[in-house]
């Protein structure tokens, strides 16, 4: 890089006195190289950014598939931890609003342990 900015501050000087104009041929010929050099890079660049961004869009619609299938999973199809065997095997039977704070959206879940060795059932509330 320096090199280009020496090559074009010759140029300049060149330019400014117009006394060295044999130099003009040389510093013009580093420009070239230079500019060239820089094209090549950015065209690798530009190559490796649109490779990055095909790998980047396909692993966020990935993620966003994903999300989606974790959003479909309704609460109601998890298994809820029983409280008396702490299996993950409570199945939620219903859910009720709650009699004293139903009308602030709380619920109440009422649960069956589907562990034979348990079989109990259990209520929780938010
Ligand atoms: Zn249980």
């Amino acid at each position: 890089m320096s090199a280009l900015i020496d090559a074009i501050d010759i140029l300049d000087r060149i330019l400014t006195s117009s006394e060295k104009i044999s130099e003009a041929k040389p510093a013009l010929g580093t420009v070239r190289d230079q500019a060239e050099a820089l094209e090549n890079h950015v065209t690798e660049l530009q190559a490796k950014y649109n490779a990055l961004q095909i790998t980047h869009d396909k692993e966020v619609a990935e993620l966003k598939q994903q999300i989606a299938k974790l959003q479909e999973v309704k609460p109601s199809a998890l298994f809820d931890v029983c409280k008396f065997c702490l299996q993950p095997t409570g199945q939620l039977l219903r859910e009720d609003p709650d009699k004293m704070f139903g009308n602030m959206g709380a619920n109440v879940r009422f649960y069956k342990c589907t562990n034979p060795a348990c079989g109990k059932e259990y209520k929780r509330a938010d």
